[in-house]
């Protein structure tokens, strides 16, 4: 982190903390965040407090009030990189809040080269870049552990940008074979196509077979909110990302 930087950053931690009240608020509704140690908890809040200066709050019509949103926002953001750092999330810089569901359009040229059009209802979105967007709608309905997060879900996206492409794979670590990253979610991945074309319901969101950057999102999703379900159904995707997110969250969470 260069040095300015890190003056700025204790400044903030010195003057802004996220205020006690709305810390021990925040922890209470978040149960995806039990399990956690002192020393982690105490990162997470120095984590949420600089996040949530830092980065471009546009919070209007929203249902939460101003403070607490941007909390219980910069919480979830930043507890996947608990254990990598904000540098993660330099690519992003702005934070949109709609209060429901969004419509957004859609155009692609097939290789035929007819251009198709359609609309779909979005609960996050988020472009090269840009800003992430959010419902608020959603936003309150994620953290609870019942393996739906919209914040994790678009953060996940800025992280999986940070080797240079949308792909489903992020910048990996030292030691995280690439090719066996690969591998491990293209199988996850193919499983998980084959099982959503059946009467049954898919093992984890069927969302997660429209590509591979949706697949590591929602992955991520299950990681944190519900990681037993996630290691029992893809148990090598669960060995990657706690690879990556340098975390355990199921043995946290039930050990
Ligand atoms: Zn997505």
């Amino acid at each position: 982190v260069p040095f300015l930087r890190r003056l700025r950053r204790r400044r903030v931690l010195r003057r802004h903390p996220l205020p006690q009240e709305l810390w021990s608020w925040l922890l209470e509704q978040h149960p995806i965040l039990k399990g956690l140690s002192v020393q982690e908890l105490a990162r997470l809040r120095q984590l949420s407090t600089v996040f949530a200066r830092e980065k471009v709050f546009e919070t209007s019509g929203s249902g939460l009030e101003g403070e607490e949103l941007r909390g219980v926002i910069a919480v979830q953001a930043c507890l996947p990189v608990l254990n990598l750092g904000l540098e993660w999330y330099d690519n992003w810089k702005t934070v949109v809040l709609l209060p429901e569901e969004f419509t957004q359009e859609h155009s692609e040229r097939d290789q035929a080269g007819v251009v198709h059009e359609w609309k779909e209802e979005e609960s996050g979105l988020s472009w090269d870049q840009g800003p992430v967007v959010l419902s608020s709608a959603d936003v309150e309905d994620s953290g609870w552990g019942e393996g739906y997060n919209v914040v994790i879900h678009e953060a996940a996206h800025r992280l999986d940008m940070t080797d240079g492409a949308l792909n489903g794979r992020p910048a990996l670590h030292e030691g995280l074979d690439p090719r066996q990253w690969e591998e491990g979610f293209r199988a996850a991945f193919e499983d998980l196509q084959r099982r959503s074309r059946r009467r049954r319901p898919p093992p984890i969101d069927a969302y997660a077979a429209e590509s591979a950057p949706e697949f590591f999102a929602v992955a991520s999703e299950y990681f944190f909110e519900t990681p037993n379900r996630l290691k029992g159904t893809y148990p090598e995707v669960y060995r990657l990302l706690s690879l990556f997110y340098r975390q355990d969250p199921s043995e946290r969470l039930t050990g």
